[in-house]
Order: structure tokens, then C-alpha cells, then sequence
């Protein structure tokens, strides 16, 4: 449902409307926000305008919507490849089991929810694996980007298409009790090649392979919507400067200094984007009746270290030439250089998935 903000005016001669631009209702529900001096009428209507699209709809993308919806952000696009399963609802505040039964894609039962929490929000719902070629089409025209993305080649993607297009985003992460936020304001702040000029090499720790806590999603998720919220109300002066990071099992929470912007960084200072350009992307072929192939071509696997990680989710067979991982109704070969094989499917989102869950890119 659209957003009602023209038919405002049409029934501004009734003196109905307690603040211009805002109907008596929107003033009521926003009435907390608005009198919160950060944001006030002028902040509220600029949120009540606002685009932001969240990039997965996970633990931290599910949080985000519903807290941005609450707020009142006029559009949100919800961007996911994956359906729900059991195990999301420990900390992906919006589901309930009912929409695992019904097998719903996250992006449709977030959009659904959304729609009963608050339905002047207009909610686009985009059930897509985000690449480089999608890219222009899903992350458009938006005010704001906010990542909600478990993985790093999504990540890079982000930061080119920001970068390139001088659009806000911000990055957060959590898995075990450990997580991290960086808002990034192209020409303002360093942006994430700045900070972190290439994803991190080897095998990363991921939510399946060492579990996540609801809390520290819900938390880098609230800091992260907290950013957005100045963002949105137009004032970024406040948005943090700092990389936030926080770990709720030791209490210990630290803002690192402000990272400077480096002149010679590869996206922000010399304007290349090679996760846009989808140079850097991991090609991805369908491979037998059954099976897609993921190509990588820089990002060596140590399968020992793999097989470890894996153990205990699932039979796993490893020698030197290649790990194998059995997760019903899938299979996984992974090869040192990274290439992977995923039986069971010919679906490139699920396979792209099950990659970014248990490989950990
Ligand atoms: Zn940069």
C-alpha cells in the first residue's frame, strides 16, 4: 500500500492536520520521535519521504525493517535470496513459526508483517540474490542502503555501488556475541576498502559454523538503525564517525578512532569498483542436471580448518584435493582454491547461500 502522503493536502482546508505535510495520525504515531529534539517535525517528514533499501533480512535486516517501519520511513525495499527456516527464529525479530510452516521467503514474510505493524509503509519485497548485474535495478534511487548481509563479496558490492553512486550505507555484522558497525558517508568518512582494502582471506566464522546470540544481532541492529535515523532525518553531522564494535558475552564494547579516508583507496580515492563491474564476482555455472559450480578465483580454502569448523552440522569427508559436506538434501565440494560444487539444487541463490553459510566468503 502507497504511502498516502499527496491526499494530505486535499482536505488541508478542514484544519485537520496538526503540522503540515503530516495527517493528524501520522503526528499522533510519530508524536515521541518528533518531539525528540534530533529529529522534530522538520526530521519526521523527511523520514516519512525516505527510501532506504536493506540488503538481506536476516537477524540484523529483519530488525532494521521493523524498527525503520515503526519510525515511519516511507519505503523500504527488502532485499533476500533465502527462505525462512526454524532455526531463524532464535533472533529474526520478525517471523514467526507460521511462516516457516508456509515456507515464505524472508523478504515476503517481513513485507507481510510490516504490512500489519504499520500500513502507511510501502513495502517493496525483492526475493533476489544481489549481484552485480541486479544491482543498479534493486539498490536505486534510495536514500540508504543498510547491510543485513552475512557476507563479504555482498559487502564489497555495497561499498562500490555507494561509493560510486555518493548514496549512505552502513555496514554491520554479528556472529557469536561479537559485532561491529561502520556507518560510511561517501566523501565524508573512509569507506570499507579504506578501513579494510580486501575481504578477508581464509575461512571465516560464520553463524552456522560458530553460532550467534539474539542480542548482539539485535544490537548492532539498533546502533545501525540509530545511524540511519540521523541519516534519514537529514542530519548527518551526528551520524558516528567511529567503528563501533561490541561483544556482549565480555561486556566489552569499544569505538575505535575515526579510520581517515586513504587518497589512494582503491574505490574512494581512485574510483574503481570491481565488485560493480562484476570483475571480482565469483562466476557461477550450472554444472550437471543437479549441481552449480562456484568459480573463485582468489580466496584459498584451508580445508582442514573447514573440516573442523564443520564437524558437528554434518558428515564431512576431506583429503587434500577437495572437503565434501553432506547437508541434506545438498552437497557440498569445496576445492582449495575455493571453488565449490553444490549438489542438489540448480538454483544459483541457494547455492550462493549455502557458499556464503558455510565456506563463510
Ligand atoms: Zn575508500
Amino acid at each position: 500500500m502507497a504511502h498516502w502522503f499527496g491526499n494530505c493536502f486535499e482536505t488541508g482546508g478542514l484544519a485537520r492536520f496538526i503540522m503540515e505535510g503530516m495527517t493528524p495520525r501520522e503526528a499522533e504515531r510519530y508524536s515521541r520521535q518528533i518531539r525528540f529534539s534530533g529529529i522534530g517535525e522538520e526530521g519526521q517528514k523527511r523520514i516519512l519521504r525516505a527510501c532506504v533499501a536493506i540488503i538481506g533480512c536476516g537477524a540484523l535486516g529483519s530488525f532494521e525493517a521493523g524498527a525503520l517501519a515503526r519510525a515511519g520511513v516511507g519505503r523500504l525495499r527488502i532485499i533476500d535470496r533465502d527462505y525462512l527456516e526454524l532455526s531463524n527464529l532464535q533472533r529474526q525479530w520478525l517471523f514467526e513459526e507460521a511462516d516457516v510452516e508456509e515456507g515464505l521467503p524472508k523478504a515476503v514474510a517481513a513485507a507481510r508483517r510490516i504490512a500489519r505493524i504499520n500500513p502507511g509503509v510501502e513495502v517493496e519485497a525483492a526475493v533476489a540474490d544481489l549481484t552485480a548485474r541486479n544491482a543498479g535495478e534493486l539498490l536505486g534511487g534510495v536514500d540508504l542502503l543498510l547491510d543485513g548481509t552475512d557476507n563479504f563479496e555482498t559487502r564489497y558490492l555495497l561499498n562500490d555501488f555507494a561509493v560510486s553512486r555518493g548514496a549512505p550505507w552502513i555496514y554491520g555484522a554479528a556472529v557469536g556475541s561479537y559485532g561491529l558497525v561502520m556507518p560510511v558517508l561517501p566523501g565524508e568518512t573512509a569507506c570499507l576498502r579504506c578501513v579494510f582494502p580486501e575481504p578477508p582471506a581464509g575461512v571465516q566464522p560464520t553463524c552456522e559454523t560458530t553460532g550467534v546470540l539474539g542480542p548482539i544481532t539485535s544490537l548492532v541492529a539498533s546502533l545501525q538503525t540509530a545511524e540511519a535515523l540521523k541519516i534519514l532525518a537529514g542530519r548527518h553531522e551526528h551520524v558516528s564517525r567511529r567503528i563501533t564494535t561490541i561483544d556482549v558475552w565480555s561486556g566489552v564494547i569499544r569505538q575505535l578512532e575515526p579510520p581517515r579516508r586513504d587518497p589512494a583507496c582503491p574505490a574512494c580515492g581512485r574510483g574503481e569498483f570491481p565488485w560493480l563491474d562484476g570483475s571480482r564476482r565469483a562466476p557461477i555455472s550450472l554444472c550437471g542436471r543437479n549441481a552449480v559450480q562456484i568459480h573463485e578465483r582468489s580466496r584459498p580454502v584451508d580445508l582442514p580448518a573447514l573440516a573442523a569448523a564443520l564437524a558437528e552440522l554434518g558428515e564431512v569427508r576431506v583429503n587434500e584435493f577437495a572437503l565434501r559436506f553432506f547437508l541434506p538434501p545438498y552437497e557440498l565440494t569445496v576445492f582449495p582454491d575455493g571453488r565449490a560444487i553444490v549438489k542438489g539444487t540448480q538454483d544459483v541463490g541457494v547455492a550462493r547461500s549455502l557458499y556464503a553459510r558455510y565456506v563463510g566468503n
